[in-house]
């Protein structure tokens, strides 16, 4: 539109110019540059009859160019109010808008911008806003960058999966502290020596704080918890003289294949004020608050009763680990044991393909993708402005969690 204008009178004076050229320059010629004798001599020739026909010629040119330069004034005036109207709705915009929309989505999600954007171009006040507050919510609009993780780191954090299949390599980092002097008084221990992360054990005291909470109780008592391959060859040797080996294996660990040793499991057994022991399994209300509540802190029942399959474990209601909330809530909501979880992790939510986007109860959200190791060293993506952890799986890979 906005060429129009200026293209058609340029147009329109070329080819006046063309069209009057000859005519022009053949009447002027004779009249003005010819002596009047030289006319004589043409016979037949009136003088007035072509004096008359240049003075039509050039009224008709002078007329011509009027109507034109009119056409001209008045294209150029619709131009204006036109251009006008445009700015005042607001679509002169448009162009602009949608280049920053193009922008965007090479950036963040095509198939979330480009389909919805396209389409809708005209209504350039909400659409076009629409796949830049996208990104916001969805934590793909992050800037990455790499972090080198080694194959010991692979064996190292909160996620990690010790089982039948999967030692543990006892190389950590984590700081394994006694429960004694670090607990609340909401819970009870076995002895001084229990220990466990200090983090995990962070998170045992908000949970157990809720417990006495909600129950007005306070005599769960911290049974087992962290375990040198010492301990768990005792425990394990002990339990085989007892029970038999079969019998032994289906509830104690292979040494070296035990979460006890990872700092971030607890058996809870029951110690009453009268100083009565009980087993944990032998309650109800204690294991269903526990049921209940304790991935709200980031553990999980870590041996349920539909999963021994899969674990190779005996049903343990007082066996807890800590992964950590996401993964807890994530877990716990979908009935999903952590070896489910990791391998779900593994197949459907890798860095390059759809993240696993997990928002709890309270609000808080997190963004969790699965990264495969490359042997010796990997190169880790994540994010560059956001606050996350990487953990390794213990078998294969790093899952990185972004928090929201
Ligand atoms: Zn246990």
């Amino acid at each position: 539109m906005n060429n129009n204008p200026n293209n058609r009178p340029r147009q329109n004076q070329q080819y006046n110019q063309q069209n009057g050229q000859r005519p022009v320059q053949q009447n002027r010629q004779p009249v003005q540059r010819q002596p009047m004798q030289q006319r004589t001599n043409y016979n037949g020739y009136n003088p007035y009859p072509p004096v008359k026909h240049k003075s039509r010629r050039k009224a008709y040119r002078a007329a011509g160019l009027v109507v034109l330069s009119v056409i001209i004034l008045v294209m150029l005036f619709v131009s204006v109010i036109i251009f006008a109207a445009r700015c005042a709705t607001g679509q002169i915009g448009d162009p602009s808008d949608t280049g920053e929309k193009n922008g965007t989505s090479d950036l963040v999600n095509d198939s979330a911008s480009g389909s919805a954007g396209g389409d809708t171009i005209i209504e350039a006040p909400t659409t076009t806003r629409s796949p830049e507050t996208e990104p916001e919510t969805t934590a793909l609009a992050a800037t990455f960058e790499y972090v080198t993780k080694t194959e010991a780191d692979m064996h190292k954090g909160y996620l990690i999966l010790v089982n039948y299949q999967n030692a543990y390599s006892f190389d950590t980092d984590f700081k394994i502290q006694t429960f004694y002097g670090n607990r609340n008084k909401s819970y009870k221990l076995r002895d001084t020596l229990v220990s466990l992360d200090s983090y995990a054990m962070d998170w045992c005291n908000q949970m157990m704080a809720a417990f006495e909470a909600d129950t007005g109780k306070h005599d769960i008592l911290v049974n087992s918890a962290y375990r040198t391959m010492e301990e768990q060859e005792s425990i394990y040797s002990a339990r085989v003289s007892a029970y038999g080996e079969e019998y032994a294996k289906s509830y104690v660990q292979l040494p070296g294949y035990s979460e006890h040793h990872t700092g971030l499991a607890i058996d809870f057994t029951i110690y009453t004020d009268a100083g009565e022991s009980k087993t944990f399994d032998a309650m109800t209300d204690y294991p269903q608050w526990l049921t209940a509540n304790a991935h709200r802190f980031g553990y999980i029942q870590r041996y349920a009763s539909d999963k021994t399959d899969i674990t190779k474990v005996a049903y343990e209601n007082w066996h807890y680990r800590y992964v950590g909330k996401p993964h807890a809530y994530y877990m716990v909501q979908n009935n999903l044991c952590l070896e489910e979880y990791i391998e779900k992790l593994r197949g459907h939510h890798t860095f390059d393909g759809e993240h696993l986007l997990i928002t709890d109860d309270e609000g808080a959200s997190w963004e969790i993708y699965f990264v495969p190791s490359a042997g010796e060293t990997t190169q880790v993506p994540v994010p560059k402005y956001q606050e996350y952890t990487i953990s390794g799986n213990n078998v294969d890979g790093f899952i990185v969690t972004m928090k929201g």
